[in-house]
């Protein structure tokens, strides 16, 4: 099933590597079509090439718009010569076959991460190109097809020692060349979309407001089509026995997936997905600074302060015994004060979008931290999960919801609270947002100091965040006079009615049960402060 290599077709933009293939070609005395800067380079290298305007009879055109867009190239890649009646019809138009196709296509990610304007950006969609490489891969019964620079020196030994590829490599090569061709169009599709909106001209006319679909462009198409172009692959996944890769966003290169390691081990699976969470919980309190310490995914300490060590020290404290091995995130530089706080306690990863270099020198003594520098907020404004057989799609959840405003929460039992109260009252709220659900939180001082989260009832949650609140603080009760949120709404008076006896003074939930007045009445037995917020923080 082998078909020697007689006649290649070669249109590279990178041009990096091809030395390799040039040698061979040379050796084997290939026939070597070519276009424009191609063929220079080629010749460079002594081969002796064949123009790709030769054989077309037609100019480069159009600003290389038009170069190998045509029959006499395209007959000649999708001929399938195992069909008599293929090669026949060749003949009879004087076209020659190609046995080899080498294309890499138009940097287009490259070009929108340089920031360059539409117009250089369209300049850059390759179409000459793909659709080489999709002939050549239609007709891998014949074609082999290499996009993929590190195939260079294997398509290189196969050009000289005369026996090209088998059936099932050229298979597999149209396979990798198929999933090349898409993963470029995703990138093309995410940028669009990003750039060219739905004009109001294309939504369906209706006066009837009720009657509108809601818009849900932003999900389409997942995040997850685009070319992810670059992975590294990781020592494993969640566990020892599980492969894991990560693969990067090739449209940008300053999120936090593309975090620079100052110093320690690389990253692991775990490490990734926990540091993301702290990052994103220190954010979503901007433009307060704080600091957020995490373990597997729940934060065992969230913090506001004055000064990052500040919040470090408020954050620590909630949970000391879960802060050992945990990630912790700031969303301001880290000084020398608060890393000097972090030199004793063991933790497997630091983020922060910078660090005061004596903070950096000071943590770079620690040989197991990981530190890591984001300088972006966080930008995912996606979340996807996958299921048996499909993908999940939502937008993220953000702390910006008309509920999330203090202004617009619903006071349904006892005073108002003063000025200090609805402070802890708003902490506690957005808190809570990164807490797996059932969750409940219990704050001071714009800092939690219980935290129940993802119990199968809230009950058990209540129960948790009072006993962590209390157990482990050194015999200090912490509950009495805090505050609590709660992520979704109490189904039953129960769950509150423990916080109460804890001696929560205020409580923010969302309200909505169809018991809620039964709530509301033990929050009134009691005294206590009640805010619903309208708004549902589930995290699951
Ligand atoms: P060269 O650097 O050899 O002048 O051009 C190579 C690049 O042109 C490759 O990236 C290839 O995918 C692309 N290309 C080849 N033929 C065409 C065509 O007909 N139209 C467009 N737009 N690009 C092409």
């Amino acid at each position: 099933t082998s078909r020697p290599i007689k006649r290649a077709l070669v249109s590279v933009y990178h041009k990096d590597g091809i030395e390799v293939l040039a040698q061979a070609f040379v050796k084997a005395g290939t026939s070597v079509v070519s276009t424009g800067s191609t063929a220079k380079k080629l010749e460079e290298l002594g081969v002796n090439v064949t123009p790709v305007e030769k054989v077309t009879g037609f100019p480069e055109s159009l600003d290389g718009r038009v170069k190998t867009l045509d029959p006499h190239i395209h007959a000649g890649i999708l001929a399938d010569m195992t069909n008599p009646e293929h090669a026949r019809q060749l003949k009879e138009l004087g076209i020659e076959p190609f046995d080899l196709v080498v294309v890499n296509l138009y940097p287009f990610a490259d070009t929108v991460r340089s920031g360059a304007n539409e117009a250089d950006t369209i300049e850059k969609i390759d179409i000459g190109g793909p659709s080489m490489v999709r002939g050549a891969a239609k007709n891998s019964a014949t074609v082999a097809v290499i996009t993929d620079k590190n195939d260079y020196a294997l398509a290189a030994e196969r050009v000289s020692n005369g026996e090209g590829f088998t059936l099932a490599e050229r298979r597999y090569l149209a396979a990798k060349a198929f999933a090349h061709t898409a993963a470029y169009d995703a990138t093309i599709i995410e940028w669009a979309k990003n750039v060219w909106k739905k004009p109001a001209s294309l939504e369906p006319a209706t006066d009837d407001a009720d009657a509108q679909t809601p818009n849900t462009d932003e999900l389409f198409p997942p995040t997850y089509t685009r070319t992810w172009d670059k992975s590294n692959v990781l020592r494993y996944g969640e566990n020892s026995h599980q492969q894991a890769a990560l693969y990067l966003d090739p449209l940008t290169h300053s999120d936090f997936a593309h975090a620079q390691l100052l110093h320690g081990k690389p990253m692991s699976y775990n490490n990734y997905v926990d540091a993301d969470s702290a990052w994103r919980s220190a954010w979503d309190f901007a433009p307060k600074i704080a600091v957020a310490v995490v373990k597997h995914s729940n934060p065992c300490g969230l913090a506001i302060g004055e000064t990052v060590a500040e919040a470090h020290r408020k954050a620590h404290a909630c949970d000391p015994m879960s802060a050992y091995g945990g990630v912790i995130a700031a969303n301001a530089t880290v000084t020398l004060e608060m890393a000097q706080a972090v030199k004793h306690i063991f933790t497997e990863v630091i983020v922060a979008p910078d660090y005061e270099p004596e903070a950096l020198e000071l943590l770079e003594t620690k040989k197991n931290l990981r530190i890591l520098k984001v300088p972006t907020r966080p930008v995912l404004d996606q979340s996807i999960r996958q299921i048996d057989g499909g993908l999940l799609v939502q937008t993220t959840d953000r702390i910006d919801a008309e509920g999330d405003d203090p202004k617009n929460w619903k006071l349904v039992s006892g005073e108002a609270a003063d000025e200090a109260t609805l402070r802890d009252l708003e902490f506690a709220w957005r808190a809570i947002r990164s807490v797996k659900s059932n969750a409940i939180l219990i704050a001071h001082d714009e800092a939690t100091v219980g935290v129940g989260m993802g119990q199968v009832n809230r009950v058990d949650s209540s129960k948790l965040a009072v006993e962590r609140a209390n157990t482990l603080a050194d015999g200090v009760n912490r509950t009495k006079g805090a505050v609590a949120a709660s992520d979704a709404f109490f189904p039953f008076a129960d769950g509150l009615q423990i916080l109460v006896d804890a001696g929560v003074k205020a409580i923010v939930q969302p309200g909505g049960s169809i018991r809620d007045e039964e709530v509301i009445e033990a929050a009134k037995a009691a005294g206590v402060t009640l805010y619903l917020t309208g708004t549902r923080h589930f995290f699951h």
